[in-house]
């Protein structure tokens, strides 16, 4: 029998009327309105779409959007300028800098000199500590809506055996602490672990996060298990593909998600709903 799909975009817009329907009575009960700043340094095509499509949701949402494109050229010091300028802007509740940078930017240095109140996408060094304490004030934005996306399932996590493949931080590392907060038993797999299709068999969820077309195939996939995919992959003739082998996965696995149309929608929603609670946050204060 096929899987049950995990339909993320569903589940996005879902979550985007509920946010939108808060964001339009917040400057009546708490007289503010969110404001999201997207950074975006150089001219790469792919960063440029998400850029577009997170401020395109900001203003669906009534979130009020500030973008700001500085040419790849941009020093390190005219970007930290920027970022300490919208820090200071009571109208920004989030900062998000679009990455990659160009090489001569230390990308660190950039996301530390984010102030840890308004990093929406809990890249901050405070943030990822509070994550890791299981205490969070920001869940990174993707990882979020995987979680999310495994709970609309309805079936627990406590006491599954999770693998995760990829040991990002911004992907793998975060959703492993998170499954792991929720009592999964979680083994993250890289490039160096030895038979990762037999330990990826174990598993009753599988998160992939690799960067790989068609990666997890189906020999990999438990019968029966979860099987999540976080992978965006442009193919030869323009398509966009996950990281899991999805025609023939769905035949062993009991839950997948497709790309496009699965973690990808629930990363933009959960960056709303993040900008949100600062903005709450931050006029509570
Ligand atoms: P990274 O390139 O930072 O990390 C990839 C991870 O995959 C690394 O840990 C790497 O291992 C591991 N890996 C690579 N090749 C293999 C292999 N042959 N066997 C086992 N492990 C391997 O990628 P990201 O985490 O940033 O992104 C992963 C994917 O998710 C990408 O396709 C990206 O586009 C997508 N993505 C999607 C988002 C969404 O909103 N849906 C948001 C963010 C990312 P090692 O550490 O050993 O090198």
């Amino acid at each position: 029998m096929s899987a049950s799909i995990i339909d993320g975009k569903a589940l996005a817009l879902t979550l985007r009327d509920t946010i939108t329907q808060e964001i339009q009575t917040l400057p009546r009960t708490r007289g503010i309105t969110p404001g999201l700043a997207a950074v975006l340094v150089g001219d790469d095509p792919a960063s440029a779409v998400y850029v577009k499509n997170k401020k395109l949701a900001c203003e669906k949402a009534g979130i009020y959007p500030q973008e700001h494109r500085l040419p790849a050229s941009t020093t390190q010091e005219n970007l930290l300028r920027l970022i300490v300028q919208l820090n200071a802007d009571s109208r920004i509740h989030g900062i998000l800098v679009q990455l990659p940078l160009p090489s001569h930017i230390d990308t660190k240095v950039i996301l530390q000199a984010v102030s840890p109140e308004k990093d929406v996408d809990g890249f901050h060094p405070v943030n990822v500590g509070r994550l890791v304490e299981g205490d969070p004030v920001f869940v990174p934005c993707t990882p979020k809506g995987v979680i999310h996306m495994i709970d609309s399932t309805g079936e627990a996590i406590a006491g599954k055996r999770a693998v995760v493949i990829g040991r990002s931080n911004i992907v793998g590392k975060p959703v492993a602490m998170l499954l792991l907060h929720r009592h999964a038993t979680v083994t993250i797999c890289h490039s160096r672990t030895k038979d990762l299709p037999g330990v990826a068999r174990e598993a009753d969820i599988v998160v992939a996060a690799i960067g790989k077309a068609h990666f997890v195939t189906s020999d990999m996939v438990k019968k029966g298990a979860m099987v999540i995919d976080v992978g965006i992959n442009r193919l030869a003739d323009g398509k966009l593909t996950g990281d899991v082998d999805f025609d023939a996965v769905k035949e062993e696995a009991g839950w997948i998600t497709p790309v496009p149309g699965g973690v990808g929608p629930m990363t933009i929603a959960m960056l709303l709903q993040n900008t949100l609670e600062s903005a709450k946050r931050m006029a509570k204060k």
